[in-house]
């Protein structure tokens, strides 16, 4: 009930704008989100390199309206890429499609995405493509693997767990070694889509994490690149303990070597698993987003948990 009232906040423009310039929603954010600038993102990221993590960087925004909000995003997204270059951060990137312009014409959205992904490579570095909702999963798969057919080696996709879909999406996507981040899935879904039950997101997402694993080690399980720029194959994108255990315990019982399997985990969130499974040997990366855009993110955050929404709330009260 909560979770679906934060998701339907998340979409409130007039909400965003109110939110946004408000002090203490900021305060409450920036729990999850580096800060606003690119400098931040930066320092951030630096920080985290510094620990042993490796990172990926999200420019936030998402749902542009118009064609020229769509190419200002790109052109941020390619600054970035070069930022990460110039300051010899380890971290690679994640995107939004709708952020830069699916919504408004797939053409626009694959000019945009060829730009970034031809930066991207030029200087070896690797782009996810987050996954949004059910409206956009098969132009967001359609356009990855236009992008691979294009000959783009360095992206990958996201898929979410609480799909009915996913197994058949996984099994395809898997034969042509796509690189996956998996994760249970944060938007609001019909039960004709997605399972309703937690228990059945999680035993998809065990099964998910089965095939992943099983199908890097039918490839030689192939390992983290050295920069850790390039991800393996399965990136287990959650802080459910149970879910990591069961991807770490299957990993180790059919042999895969611990740098051929990465954990993700959002900025901010369960620091003591990230450190845990770093200290352990496993890459783990975080997910660092930064940028102004960051309310859908931030409700986002909120409906996963009830308990952040207090933390927010007491935090109004507190001078
Ligand atoms: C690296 C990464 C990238 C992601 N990319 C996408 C994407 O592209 N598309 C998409 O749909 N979803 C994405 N997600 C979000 C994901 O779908 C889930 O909504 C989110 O990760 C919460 O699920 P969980 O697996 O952590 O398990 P849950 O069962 O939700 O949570 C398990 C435990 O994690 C902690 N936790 C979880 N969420 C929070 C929170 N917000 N605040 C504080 N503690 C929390 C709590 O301790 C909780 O008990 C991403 C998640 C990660 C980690």
């Amino acid at each position: 009930m909560l979770r679906s009232f934060f998701i339907f906040l998340s979409k409130n423009s007039l909400l965003q704008r109110l939110v946004s310039e408000w002090g203490i929603a900021w305060k409450a954010a920036s729990r999850f989100v580096a800060g606003t600038t690119i400098n931040d993102a930066i320092n951030c990221v630096r920080d985290q390199n510094i620990k042993g993590f490796n990172c990926t960087l999200d420019h936030l925004g998402e749902s542009t309206t118009t064609q020229d909000e769509s190419i200002r995003a790109t052109k941020e997204i390619v600054e970035l890429i070069e930022k990460i270059q110039e300051n010899k951060i380890r971290s690679n990137i994640s995107i939004k499609l709708t952020q830069i312009g699916l919504s408004l014409g797939e053409e626009l959205c694959e000019k945009n995405l060829q730009q970034i992904l031809k930066i991207a490579s030029s200087i070896n570095n690797f782009v996810r493509i987050d996954m949004e909702d059910t409206s956009y999963t098969d132009k967001t798969i359609n356009m990855y693997l236009k992008m691979r057919n294009l000959g783009f080696e360095n992206t990958g996709l996201v898929v979410q767990a609480y799909l009915y879909r996913t197994e058949k999406d996984a099994h395809d996507l898997l034969k042509i070694r796509t690189p996956f981040r998996l994760v249970k899935g944060a938007y609001k879904e019909p039960a004709d889509l997605a399972y309703p039950r937690k228990r059945d997101v999680d035993l998809n997402f065990d099964l998910l994490s089965k095939m992943m694993i099983d199908t890097t080690v039918k490839l030689g399980s192939p390992v983290i690149r050295e920069d850790g720029l390039f991800p393996p194959l399965p990136a287990i994108g959650s802080h459910d303990p149970k879910r990591l255990e069961y991807a770490k315990a299957y990993a180790d019982s059919v042999d895969l070597p611990k740098k051929a399997i990465e954990f993700q985990m959002l900025y901010g969130i369960r620091r003591d698993l990230q450190e845990m499974y770093l200290k352990q040997g496993y890459p783990v990366r975080i997910y660092v987003p930064y940028g102004t855009h960051w309310y859908p993110y931030f409700m986002r955050r909120l409906a996963e948990r009830p308990e952040n929404v207090l933390f927010f709330l007491s935090n109004l009260f507190k001078k």
